[in-house]
């Protein structure tokens, strides 16, 4: 596999099911966000984690 450019420099993990459940992994800042657990704080951390942290990243205030 080879890498692709991205929006995000990071791994978001979206896990679907009876228990739905999210973490973001920041490879620019090494910031690891969540777990979350839930339906609804699931949807929220997803747009949380694009629109949010995209914007206070540490490592993208460098450049
Ligand atoms: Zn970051």
């Amino acid at each position: 596999m080879t890498g692709r450019p991205q929006q995000l420099a990071g791994l978001l993990h979206v896990v679907l099911g009876d228990q739905p459940a999210a973490r973001y992994d920041c490879h620019r800042c090494g910031t690891t966000e969540g777990p979350v657990t839930g339906p609804r704080p699931v949807a929220s951390f997803v747009e949380h984690v694009r629109a949010v942290h995209a914007g206070r990243c540490p490592a993208r205030a460098t450049t």
